[in-house]
């Protein structure tokens, strides 16, 4: 069980992938330990998610956080390329 920041980025453009939560509403929520919130506010928006759920499971490229407004991208922890 962890918690992780996300990084934020500037406004993702062309055929970018971007999960946009409504207001107080998780982006993806899953069956894994994991928590990411956003970079700017902190504010939860993937949670119980697995590392399953976040890198192979329904791609995207980014998430926009619903309450600051900003763009956030998830940080590979780096070890688990194939
Ligand atoms: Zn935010």
């Amino acid at each position: 069980m962890s918690q992780k920041e996300m990084r934020l980025i500037p406004k993702p453009t062309g055929d970018a992938i971007v999960l946009e939560p409504e207001a107080g509403k998780l982006a993806l929520e899953g069956q894994g330990g994991d928590t990411y919130r956003c970079g700017g506010c902190k504010t939860r928006l993937l949670d119980n998610v697995s590392h399953m759920d976040v890198f192979h499971g329904e791609p995207f490229d980014a998430v926009k956080c619903p309450k600051c407004g900003k763009f956030n991208q998830i940080i590979d922890d780096g070890h688990h390329h194939h």
